[in-house]
């Protein structure tokens, strides 16, 4: 039995008649339309409070709002959390109440001005370093080394963020094409492979050409490239196109250890991983192409893989630097 409500038109207790309805709520200086549902009296139409009713469309009119805003709960909660940071210390350096951040972070649609405040700092995470030095001296102690400690977290984190999105940019503009093997660029599997070939320390030229046979032997398969990166013609072979922003990128990101070791006559660059491997990001299919390369190329030195290589029609005919087409993947010499 559904409820029923008092009509103060007709006198009586009816059963509601829901109807939907566009109505413009005021809501923190905005205005917000909604597509309401709305009870009414289903003898005179006269609409009739609901509570129920009334508190969905408020919840709506602020999710509406927040979205506006460009502002979710979830990013709420997450702002304090990427610091790591109580919400007892989080509130102080801000200068506001704990109580304060327990709403926010429950639910409750902050104020304009501490909107843009969170905003601010769901771009710029390192912003909050200025409100700590403007209040510092309101912290104890122990609580300003709980801080810094907390920042300095977050620094690491923020230049791997910045490092990892420049390496993007730089490969995104070959995605989905043929010279990219039809794939968009993943940073996180090129990363996975890298570290999947380096478990136990490889040698760079080599390396470089397992990256080569991965896609391309993947390519030649599927007709799609494992990680979207493009291949140049260099004289020693095949190697990913920007390969040492590449490296040393995640050599400064932590990822990878490069040793140099200089000799009279050459150097010998080794390239040794400081992460597990994480499968995840790969499919069976994708995961037998990287088994396949590191088993194929067993006892390869750098002198050896590059020759192999040489025999490849992709690298025969393409000019010197010029990105080689995954076209020749149908001409590998792995199948
Ligand atoms: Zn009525």
């Amino acid at each position: 039995m559904s409820k029923v409500l008092w009509c103060e038109v007709c006198q009586k207790e009816v059963q509601p008649r829901i109807i939907l309805k566009d109505e413009m709520y005021k809501y923190k200086g905005e205005t917000i339309e909604v597509n309401a549902k709305v009870a009414t009296c289903p003898i005179c139409g006269t609409e009739l409070p609901d509570d129920e009713l009334d508190g969905a469309i408020m919840e709506e009119v602020q999710r509406i709002y927040m979205d506006r805003m460009d502002l979710t709960f979830e990013d709420i909660r997450n702002i304090r959390a990427e610091y790591g940071l109580s919400m007892e210390l989080f509130a102080k350096i801000l200068g506001w109440g704990k109580a304060t951040v327990v709403r926010y972070e429950g639910g409750k649609v902050p104020s304009s001005s501490h909107i843009s405040i969170l905003k601010r700092l769901k771009e710029k995470p390192e912003e909050l370093e200025n409100y700590y030095h403007l209040n510092r001296d309101k912290f104890s102690e122990k609580e300003q080394v709980k801080i810094e400690k907390a920042f300095k977290n977050m620094d690491s984190e923020v230049i791997e963020r910045t490092l990892i999105d420049v390496l993007k940019r730089h490969y995104n503009n070959h995605e989905q094409t043929i010279d990219a093997g039809f794939n968009s660029f993943s940073v996180d599997k090129v990363i996975q492979m890298i570290l999947f070939f380096s478990e136990s320390g490889v040698n760079k030229t080599v390396l470089l050409k397992y990256l080569f046979y991965s896609d391309f032997l993947y390519f030649k398969r599927s007709l799609i490239s494992m990680s979207g990166l493009s291949y140049l013609k260099y004289k020693h072979g095949p190697v990913p196109l920007k390969y040492d922003l590449l490296l040393n990128t995640l050599q400064e990101t932590g990822y990878i250890e490069i040793d140099e070791e200089d000799n009279e006559d050459f150097i010998r660059i080794t390239i040794k991983s400081n992460d597990e491997f994480d499968e995840e990001l790969f499919d069976s299919s994708e995961l037998e192409v990287l088994q396949k390369v590191k088993e194929f190329f067993k006892g390869y030195g750098s002198g050896k893989i590059s020759e192999f290589s040489h025999e490849e029609d992709g690298w025969k005919y393409t000019e010197l630097n010029k990105i080689i087409s995954y076209d020749y993947a149908e001409r590998l010499q792995l199948d």
